[in-house]
């Protein structure tokens, strides 16, 4: 789960949004961004050569996870599907780097853990962009009526995101045309870990989030921007713009959303805004300043609870993912990674061709 924030100004203010209607990202909890608004891409570019990613194979990578077992750290099989990411990204040709850190638990306990870091560079790019997930899985069922204190498989919670990336991972390793820009794709580890619903005494802050707030304080590279990916594999989700991005990733948002609305998976990004949760771009955005962009399941039939049913239940298995939520979350993502230019001279030279085509011809 991801605790939201003044969530109950947020959901009136959604409420109301929506009782309006027909107001799409004037209204809702955006500030018209902060210092971080409205970065990156630049010009209006459309990379008609981006590769078609395969819901198949994005299906398989949350599989393959949830065949692991929860990846609760300090398991066998957390052990085993860390290592897994490793040598699958390596195989793409991408290079590899564990970060190991003992992140400490709400009630002290120490998590062995790793965040997962995947590089792809791309020649004379001087931007690079981050793509996130965390591949960690509840440790607790703290919102379902039985089993409550077993773990869950996290199949949407965790192993969708991951898939997605992978995906990207393998189809750009495939691709005759590459991106441009620099990619860091990282898996954030304990996330999930933050206190159970049945502990009523909760007085630690920042107890979920544990991997992207040990990233963000050693990590020293410049992003262009960064998307966060979470829960983005249930079978009929919808993705609303998220509050705390659109107040801090504004363009990174909107210019999402529109590449959805011209590849036609505006059936699953809805242009209406959801209110401020709390998950690792939150962290990435405070600490390192990265505009970065959420991509989450919101449930607008209950928004007193912002999600869907499944949530962090063990309803969260691999029954309710479905291969064209991950299809069309993956392509959407690459489409926009695609129209990104890798340096500033790429986006000028761009531009200064698109103005001489404009210029009228000469007599
Ligand atoms: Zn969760």
């Amino acid at each position: 789960m991801k605790k939201r924030n003044s969530y109950k100004f947020y959901s009136l203010l959604l409420i109301f949004c929506l009782a309006i209607g027909g107001i799409t990202y004037s209204c809702g909890p955006s500030g018209g961004g902060g210092k971080n608004g409205t970065p990156p891409p630049p010009v209006a570019y459309w990379n008609n050569n981006t590769p078609k990613v395969n819901g198949d194979s994005a299906y398989a990578f949350v599989k393959k996870q949830v065949d692991f077992g929860p990846r609760v750290p300090n398991s066998e099989a957390h052990v085993k599907c860390g290592d897994y990411f490793l040598e699958q990204f390596k195989a793409y040709g991408w290079k590899v780097e564990a970060q190991s850190f003992k992140a400490k638990r709400y009630d002290d306990v120490e998590l062995d853990s790793r965040n997962i870091i995947a590089s792809y560079k791309a020649p004379n790019a001087t931007r690079t962009i981050l793509l996130a997930a965390h591949w960690d899985a509840r440790f607790v069922a703290d919102k379902d009526s039985t089993d409550t204190k077993k773990p869950i498989d996290g199949a949407n919670d965790g192993a969708s995101g991951v898939a997605v990336l992978m995906e990207l991972a393998r189809t750009v390793s495939q691709a005759k045309v590459k991106p441009t820009v620099n990619i860091d794709i990282v898996l954030f580890d304990s996330e999930d870990q933050g206190y159970p619903n049945f502990i009523k005494e909760q007085t630690k802050q920042d107890t979920w989030c544990l991997g992207s707030q040990y990233w963000a304080k050693n990590n020293d590279t410049n992003y262009w921007y960064g998307i966060l990916l979470d829960m983005v594999g249930a079978k009929g989700a919808k993705f609303y713009k998220e509050g705390y991005s659109v107040r801090t990733a504004k363009g990174v948002v909107n210019d999402l959303w529109q590449v959805a609305a011209k590849i036609g998976t505006n059936g699953y990004f809805i242009g209406l805004n959801s209110p401020e949760i709390v998950d690792d771009h939150v962290y990435v955005n405070k600490i390192k300043s990265v505009p970065m962009a959420d991509i989450i399941e919101f449930d607008p039939n209950d928004p007193a609870t912002y999600f869907a049913k499944y949530h962090h239940t063990h309803k969260d298995n691999i029954d309710i993912i479905d291969k064209e939520t991950l299809k069309a979350v993956g392509q959407t993502v690459l489409q926009y990674v695609y129209n990104t230019f890798g340096s500033q001279e790429q986006a000028d030279a761009f531009q200064k061709a698109a103005q001489e085509k404009a210029k009228p011809a000469a007599k």
